[in-house]
């Protein structure tokens, strides 16, 4: 089958369109054939590895997929060849105290696909049978597949460990990226507001309006912590989402009131940074740190997309082919919602 892999860790350059062995089975799998795969900057950072990353090589690239069944394993009950599915990345051992008692994203063993193992730019994929749910009709593949792992991870994040309330004054820092425009939605259906966007420029930040931000900063006009402090009557904002990290911490954390919290779940602008510990204990500060969710919260969060009630922002749906271009541009960062392939 025809798959976007890489041979050896490094830059976009090992990335390639190649002919690999279709994946077996087992007794509790389904065998996807892949109708939209969508790409996420977690594919750069598995690209670039890291110490202790060990990848089976050639590595079949991308962590969001969704499709139709293609063959089920003999143990699987639930699902037939044809039906649609939307797919849960993660991967967990199902028998753990975490995942016995919902925890799955806490395993031992927990995993993604096309982190640690095969994703889903690919003709077919292999997955757990409990990672599949029934994709209405209504819902495309393109849709279901941009949504799963930005979904999961914002859901995840603000109601699930951010315990976002309604009525609450947050902050999202970035306007184009894939879980901050799932965040942006989340905050507004939680009821939440006002709900303050700084982005990079015009396009984003009407976007970022149109998904449900009250108050738009344009970071390019200067200081944005100040002006989120000056449009909170100098209180700051109750939770301010910060997935960027090194470059922005210092104004996040500025910008929340005394007892707010940060939410995050990357760093964009790179992991190690300094920031001045009197914030957090001067202003009785709580950093919440998360990623993906674990099975329930895609369900519960899916759920909302599959009723319209979220969408996933699509930028471009390419063909398979175009997967080393979509990669360059998701890399150039000038994007305004997920990337899309279709093998
Ligand atoms: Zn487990």
């Amino acid at each position: 089958m025809q798959a976007v892999v890489f041979h050896a860790h490094g830059t976009l350059e090992n990335v390639a369109l190649a002919d690999v062995a279709q994946p077996e089975i087992g007794p509790d799998e389904v065998l996807v054939r892949v109708r939209a795969a969508a790409l996420n900057r977690l594919d750069l950072w598995v690209l670039a590895g890291w110490p202790g990353l060990r990848l089976a090589l050639p590595h079949v690239m991308g962590s969001d997929g969704a499709g139709e069944v293609a063959a089920v394993g003999a143990a699987v009950a639930d699902f037939q060849v044809g039906d649609r599915v939307a797919i849960n990345p993660t991967l967990s051992c199902g028998r753990c105290r975490f995942c016995r008692s919902g925890a799955d994203n806490l395993c031992a063993q927990f995993a993604i696909k096309g982190e640690h193992a095969p994703g889903f730019l690919a003709e077919y994929a292999a997955v757990p049978a409990r990672n599949l749910l029934p994709l209405p009709e209504r819902v495309s593949f393109a849709q279901a597949a941009a949504a799963s792992l930005v979904f999961v991870t914002a859901w995840h994040s603000l109601i699930t460990r951010g315990r976002l309330q309604a009525g609450e004054a947050v902050l999202v820092v970035g306007a184009g990226g894939g879980v901050n425009t799932a965040a942006i939605q989340i905050a507004r259906l939680a009821g939440a507001g006002p709900i303050y966007v700084v982005g990079s420029n015009a396009a984003k930040l009407a976007q970022a309006e149109a998904l449900g931000a009250d108050v738009l900063i344009d970071r390019s006009a200067g200081d944005w912590g100040r002006a989120v402090y000056q449009a909170t009557q100098r209180q700051g904002v109750d939770v301010v989402v910060d997935n960027v990290g090194a470059a922005t911490y210092f104004a996040s954390l500025r910008a929340l009131r005394r007892g707010g919290r940060l939410l995050t779940v990357g760093n964009t602008s790179g992991p190690t940074f300094e920031f001045d510990n009197r914030l957090i204990f001067g202003k009785h500060l709580t950093i919440i740190g998360s990623t993906m969710g674990p099975s329930q919260d895609y369900a519960t969060v899916m759920g909302l997309v599959f009723n319209g009630r979220l969408q996933p922002v699509i930028d471009t749906v390419y063909p398979l082919r175009d997967a080393p271009l979509a990669l360059a541009r998701l890399q150039a960062g000038d994007v305004a919602g997920k990337l899309v392939l279709e093998p």
